[in-house]
């Protein structure tokens, strides 16, 4: 009796051991709620807007959220570095600036929910190996497919590109409109954002700098 009480209390020991060992090795995961969950707190905030989730407009709403949110936040589920870790390093000494322009993205402030919608721009200077360039609009969208603030995947895009590739040096900038700014708050309908983030040779020298900038019309000609 004595030790079948001791086995269930050492069971329980190692169970609670274990689940300590997987909460810390992936948060995240452990946490996240059933889609049922998902679709009750849609019922919630469909009660907190001040409507029905019963009536039949709204019946399969729920369903829909849940799976919107499995499109728009795709990104927790990718790692961005395997997008780039194919390069091509037969590059024929070419060394000028690449630089992919107007990538478009989606994406949601994480103070609001709200979507974040603009475009990036993304150049670096080789060292020796470049990247097929529709792999840099794919790793935009795994940082813009979780939850963001501007600045933030500004700077998360320019690390992965230079702690990947080791080019000469990152020049990113983002310019996007914030619907949390557009649709409420100060209600500014015209105003973008504009972040940028300038690694290596972008941040030492001005005319590598000017000649991104002026690249994705950021600088006027003649302007400094
Ligand atoms: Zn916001």
């Amino acid at each position: 009796m004595r030790g079948g009480l001791r086995e269930m209390a050492m069971g329980k020991l190692a169970r609670l051991v274990k689940v300590k060992v997987r909460r810390t090795s992936k948060a995240a995961k452990e946490q996240k709620p059933s889609r049922t969950e998902a679709e009750n707190a849609v019922r919630t905030l469909i009660r907190w807007a001040g409507d029905n989730p019963r009536r039949e407009g709204l019946i399969s709403t729920p369903a829909r959220v849940a799976r919107a949110y499995e499109e728009w936040f795709s990104g927790y589920d990718e790692d961005p570095k395997e997008y780039l870790s194919r390069t091509f390093e037969e590059i024929s000494g070419y060394d000028e600036m690449v630089l992919l322009r107007d990538i478009s993205f989606e994406s949601h402030c994480e103070h609001h929910l709200a979507p974040i919608i603009g475009r990036v721009h993304v150049g670096y200077l080789p060292r020796n190996r470049v990247v097929g360039i529709s792999k840099l609009a794919r790793l935009v969208d795994v940082y813009a497919k979780r939850l963001q603030i501007q600045e933030k995947m500004t700077a998360e895009i320019a690390a992965c590109v230079d702690s990947v590739l080791k080019p000469l040096g990152v020049a990113v900038v983002i310019e996007a409109a914030h619907q949390c700014m557009t649709t409420r708050g100060v209600h500014k309908s015209d105003v973008t954002m504009v972040t940028s983030r300038m690694l290596g040779v972008f941040r030492k020298n001005a005319v590598t700098r000017q000649e991104f900038l002026s690249a994705i019309g950021r600088l006027r000609s003649g302007a400094q």
